[in-house]
């Protein structure tokens, strides 16, 4: 295919097009273009949007042979700005080429553990890893709550690498636990900690150890409050993203997560248990996880959900199931300030 960049009026008998990683997201008040590879997202008007499906893949000749004078100067002027940012292009060939979109994989295994601790005595840690050794997570995060012991953290990390092929572990525990030289030596001895967060220290640092990102923040541990949380900062514009947003949920497809009680749930927060871990034999556990009624929440996407399926940011913004608007799974996120009728961001004080 050839990519054209002139003025529009050399363009004649070409092909109008959009960049095949750019795609118009419609909304009810406004609408915008993702444009995945550059990361960035355009807003446009709806007429915008409505124009663009009409004339992408018309030639320059066959945009501009009808219509009133006016018209065609606001055409002009639309198609002038995107070309400049490379939205849409003018081509020699009239056939669409889009980006493939990411296979949805038919392995039902989890991708992602959470496992939460306020002491390490009300669940099994041994035990639970060993049930999962044969649907091995490839992320592990590990909350503590507490003052966790340095040799309790060893065995927990040693425990990991006996029964699970972990590619990466973000660990988040009390500043007090670990000094530099404690946290480099843990560093060096596991190379798959990719992230370390320490609550309750004195200042905000934030550094990186080799492989891992280390991070201090002053506050407690607050996931309740920070988890779930939406703001325009947050939003990710990307291929996959946008891909997984368009067929699942964006946080809890292929998640499981071991609250702090030991209760099997899809994240520490969802409402509903399956029971604790300590109860479930290996198998009980994967019949859980394989289960509709587990892997349905995990297909709960965007387009499924009051209100956020007209907003024009829902391939782009991270899903949150567990605090929703009247705690129902097909709500908007609770922590969610925009308003998609209006497209106003309501300010927090
Ligand atoms: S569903 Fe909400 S609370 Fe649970 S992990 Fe995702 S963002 Fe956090
Ligand atoms: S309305 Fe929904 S999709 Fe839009 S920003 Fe809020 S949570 Fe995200």
């Amino acid at each position: 295919m050839t990519y054209l960049k002139r003025t529009i009026d050399n363009y004649k008998d070409l092909v109008l097009q959009l960049y095949p990683s750019c795609h118009i997201v419609k909304g009810y008040t406004r609408s915008a273009i993702y444009d995945t590879e550059k990361h960035q997202i355009t807003l446009i008007t709806n007429n915008v949007a409505n124009a663009l499906y009409n004339i992408c893949g018309l030639t320059n000749k066959e945009i501009f042979s009808s219509g009133l004078s006016n018209e065609k100067e606001i055409l002009h002027s639309i198609i002038s700005k995107l070309l400049k940012k490379e939205i849409i292009f003018f081509s020699t060939q009239k056939e669409f080429h889009f980006l493939p979109t990411t296979q949805l994989d038919n392995n039902k295994s989890i991708e992602s553990l959470i496992l939460d601790f306020t002491s390490l005595f009300e669940y099994d840690i041994e035990q639970t890893l060993r049930k999962f050794s044969s649907n091995s997570p490839s992320v592990i995060q590990i909350r503590f709550f507490y003052r966790i012991q340095l040799n309790e953290l060893n065995y927990i990390l040693e425990t990991i690498h006996r029964h699970l092929d972990v590619k990466a572990i973000e660990i988040i525990l009390p500043n007090e636990v670990l000094n530099d030289t404690k946290l480099a030596n843990i560093i060096d001895e596991n190379h798959n900690i990719t992230h370390v967060i320490l609550w309750g220290g004195s200042t905000y640092e934030n550094s990186r150890y080799k492989q891992c990102v280390i991070e201090r923040f002053t506050q407690s541990l607050d996931i309740l409050n920070s988890c779930g949380f939406v703001a325009k900062e947050l939003f990710i514009c990307n291929h996959k993203f946008y891909h997984d947003a368009l067929r699942f949920n964006t946080c809890l497809y292929k998640k499981c997560a071991i609250d702090s009680k030991g209760f099997l749930r899809n994240c520490p927060y969802m409402p509903h248990s399956y029971g604790h871990v300590d109860n479930l034999s290996e198998k009980e556990l994967l019949n859980i996880l394989e289960s509709n009624k587990y892997q349905g929440i995990g297909f709960v996407k965007k387009d499924n959900i009051k209100d956020c399926c007209i907003c024009e940011f829902r391939y782009a913004c991270f899903d949150c199931r567990a605090f929703t608007q009247d705690n129902n799974l097909y709500s908007k996120p609770l922590k969610c300030n925009y308003n998609p009728y209006t497209g106003v961001w309501i300010e927090i004080k």
